[in-house]
């Protein structure tokens, strides 16, 4: 088993409004109490699941605004109740914890930093032990899925089981068009090893902009995904941090009622017919496919004897240079994206290099 996740509660159970998918809102920081109560207001007509707001803030560097400290949880509480939703805040050590249940907070998520650090995690734990409440684990910053799902394992181990993940993207040196890159198959594959883990989507953290929340949360829909986690705040350009990520709950709105809900299975005969037929299409060329990937590899294999009896070495770099540019080119004609080729031949090249490696020692 690649898990020990036990008695996992489905998303249904957790006493929430809607079964699928799931919106928890609200700013990124609780700030003052006049700014939850508007933003949970505003949010009022959206109908969310829970309302959101850090208290503790993990910021970067220091010197920048590290949240109101437990003072803010009342207000997040307050603005909750007059919403009529739970309410949830990120705890990142034991005394958070115990900060948090007095104050009623309803649902706890640990954040991204926390999430990387096994002494951390287990503090938590520990501190939850004989305590009903859902816990959200937010991926560690690196694209690690296993430490993500021993963190997932030590809050379950402690008796939790209203667990879920939230997936905010991974962090990575220099520029991307993402803040934090999504690398869905890592929340794909966390879906295929522990099915009834409910996975929410945080665009607001994987886009660090207003104009990606939208297609991400679509993106995270036609996936399947339980949910989403929007930052809202009644004025994101004064927002205390991550004001360029973070949207009005009226824009909040109208992505709303834009985003295509589509359903996950169906009994529509004509279309599962089709479906069939498409798929036995996809399993013959797939077949197609890997015996001609296992043809490659026999010459690759031919060329690794041939370089062995004239003791060269196995990578030229100007003869993949000219493969790699030419594949492009090629691809390109045939409508095959750049992005996915150069992933495609560079998998295709380190197993050539593999197989020539045994080949020749
Ligand atoms: C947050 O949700 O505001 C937050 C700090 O998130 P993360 O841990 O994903 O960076
Ligand atoms: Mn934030």
């Amino acid at each position: 088993m690649s898990h020990n996740l036990k008695d996992i509660s489905l998303l249904k159970d957790w006493g929430l409004r809607n079964e699928r998918p799931i919106l928890i809102a609200g700013p990124c920081s609780v700030e003052t109490p006049e700014q939850v109560m508007e933003t949970a207001m505003g949010l009022k007509g959206t109908n969310i699941d829970v309302l959101r707001g850090g208290i503790w803030k993990p910021r970067t560097r220091p010197n920048s605004f590290e949240g109101v400290g437990r003072e803010g949880l009342p207000w997040l509480k307050d603005a909750g109740r007059t919403l009529g939703v739970p309410v949830t805040t990120e705890v990142a050590n034991a005394i958070h914890v115990y900060e948090a249940l007095r104050a009623g907070i309803d649902i706890l998520w640990i954040g991204a930093r926390t999430s990387v650090n096994p002494f951390a995690v287990q503090e938590i734990a520990d501190a939850l032990r004989g305590v009903d409440i859902p816990v959200l684990v937010k991926n560690p910053i690196n694209p690690d899925l296993k430490l993500w799902i021993g963190a997932l394992e030590r809050i379950n181990a402690a008796g939790i089981n209203k667990v879920g993940a939230i997936h905010r993207g991974f962090s990575t040196y220099g520029h991307s068009k993402y803040r934090n890159k999504p690398h869905w198959e890592i929340p794909i594959e966390l879906k295929r090893q522990i099915p009834n883990l409910p996975i929410i989507i945080d665009p607001s953290h994987i886009t660090g902009r207003r104009d990606l929340i939208e297609p991400v949360s679509q993106k995270s829909l036609d996936l399947d995904f339980n949910g989403l986690m929007i930052e809202s705040h009644c004025n994101p350009d004064k927002a205390l941090s991550d004001a360029k990520q973070q949207i009005t709950p009226a824009v909040l709105q109208e992505i709303k009622e834009r985003l295509v809900l589509r359903d996950n299975q169906t009994d529509n005969k004509v279309f599962l017919d089709k479906l069939d037929e498409l798929r036995d299409n996809i399993d013959g060329i797939d077949k197609e496919l890997l015996a001609v990937l296992a043809k490659r590899m026999k010459v690759c294999e031919e060329i690794g004897v041939c370089k062995k009896e004239n003791n060269i070495t196995i990578l030229q770099k100007d003869r993949w240079d000219r493969v790699v540019n030419n594949r492009m080119e090629a691809g390109a004609e045939s409508g095959l994206t750049e992005e996915f080729l150069k992933d495609l031949f560079a998998s295709i090249h380190k197993e050539s290099i593999r197989r020539q490696t045994s080949v020749m020692n």
